[in-house]
Formats: structure tokens, sequence, C-alpha cells
């Protein structure tokens, strides 16, 4: 199962992914800040609502596409929940948050269970875990912001067999105003290889859906809650020593240099 979310909401969806996805009728996500469509160089209201008929899904991407780490509580209650409301009240959906720059802490996914079904992170590889990872998704970097080289065909290809062979969900994420067009050729290339391989291209609502974890569906309310925050303390804690293991070592080879 694969899903593709492209960043941003920019016009280039319209002239240069929109064609790719619609021709092979395949769904794409769109992730957006709801403050900036109908501005320049973005999508506006028609063009969304003409998405959203033909079967993608929009996301959240906040209001103002802001670096949610960095404000406070409030301030990010602020944007999570009045994106969502923009995109009830213009009734395309929203269950879902992607977090601008890929920046969050513990509040941040506390608030995005208030307002989401799920949230993704920015441009790291792997495959999520449903329904612990529900809030700090995984996505590989498709056409830009990828490693060196992770950025072949042959590699996106590889991440489809993975998703293919073990059943995972693989998601990609694409900011189309920032691919090239060889990479927009290898994103063409990669819906066909998903086509031709027979492997499911969904939204993430029907992803989430086929991936419900019955066991977990089990527990009662209190024990979900639980789980989930034990797993994203642990998890924040882990991000924090590696930034910090990572600012030390940047230090270290300054001092040296
Ligand atoms: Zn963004």
């Amino acid at each position: 199962m694969i899903t593709f979310i492209d960043d941003d909401g920019k016009q280039e969806v319209w002239t240069k992914l929109r064609p790719l996805f619609v021709s092979k009728n395949i769904p794409c996500v769109l992730a957006i800040s709801t403050g900036l469509i109908g501005q320049e160089g973005y999508l506006n209201m028609e063009q969304l609502q003409d998405l959203y008929q033909s079967g993608w899904e929009i996301a959240s991407h906040t209001k103002n596409h802001v670096n949610l780490s960095q404000l406070s509580r409030k301030d990010q209650e602020y944007e999570l929940h009045e994106s969502k409301k923009d995109l009830v009240s213009w009734g395309l959906g929203g269950n879902s948050l992607v977090y601008p720059y890929g920046e969050y802490n513990l509040d941040t996914i506390k608030l995005a269970r208030k307002y989401y079904d799920s949230a993704f992170r920015a441009t790291r590889r792997g495959e999520s875990r449903l329904p612990l990872h529900q809030y700090i998704l995984n996505r590989d970097a498709l056409g830009t912001w990828t490693r060196k080289g992770q950025d072949t065909l042959g590699f996106y290809k590889k991440r489809v067999d993975i998703s293919k062979k073990k059943g995972r969900w693989v998601i990609f994420a694409i900011h189309i105003a920032d691919t090239s067009e060889i990479q927009l050729d290898y994103i063409s290339q990669l819906l066909e290889y998903c086509i031709e391989q027979k492997v499911d291209v969904v939204t993430i609502e029907e992803a989430l859906r086929r991936k419900r974890n019955q066991w977990y569906e089990k527990l009662d309310c209190k024990k979900k809650t639980y789980m989930l925050n034990v797993f994203c303390f642990m998890h924040i804690s882990a991000l924090k020593i590696f930034r910090g293991i990572k600012k030390i070592g940047i230090f270290i080879m300054r001092r040296r240099s």
C-alpha cells in the first residue's frame, strides 16, 4: 500500500502533478496551509474543489505554514484548530495533518490527536507502525529533499517492492514546485510501476481504514491514551537526545577544523 502526499499546495500541483495522477486515475493527497490558498503561486479554491471531487484527499499543513515546535502551546492550537475549521467549512475533510518543516514537540502531538486522525513528519525514510506511530508517521522523500543515493528511480522502486513484499505502508513526500524535470519523470514512471506491480495507491483515510489494528481497537480509551502518551514521550525524548548529540558532534568538528 502506497500513499503520495504533496506539501504546500503550490500552483505546480495543478500544472505538473495533476496531469500525472489524473491520467493514471491514481489519487494523491495535498497538504495545504489554508491561510495561503488563493494567494499568488498557490492553488485557488476552485482548483482545490476540483481535485477533491476527483478523489484526492486534502490534509492540513497548518494555517500559516509555521514551525510548530517554536510556538507556544496556545499558538500551536490556533494553527491546528483554524486550519481544521477552514477545511471542514470548505467541505474538504481535513482529517490528517502534515507538520511544516517536519518539526514538532510533545504539545504538537497532543494537539494533533485532539484535532486529527493522523499526522506526518517530513522525509524520514521508513515504514510506520500503526497505531503507535499514528501522529509521527514517516515519509520517504520523493523528488526533493532526498538523501544522497536515495534519489534514483531504482531506489524509489525498491520502496514499492518492500511495500508489496512485506505488506507495509510506504508514504512518499513530494514538493512538486521544487521538483526537477528528471525527478518529475521518475514520479511518472513510479506511478506506472505501482500499476504494473498491482500495488494499491490509496489516500490516508483509506490506508487508516485498511491498516486498523484490531488488537488496539479493543483497548478502552484510557489504555489507548496511556500507551500513546508513553510512546510519544519516549519518541520526543529520543529525538532530543539525538539532536543534542548531533549538536555536540558539529561543535567538535568545528573546533577541529
Ligand atoms: Zn511545507
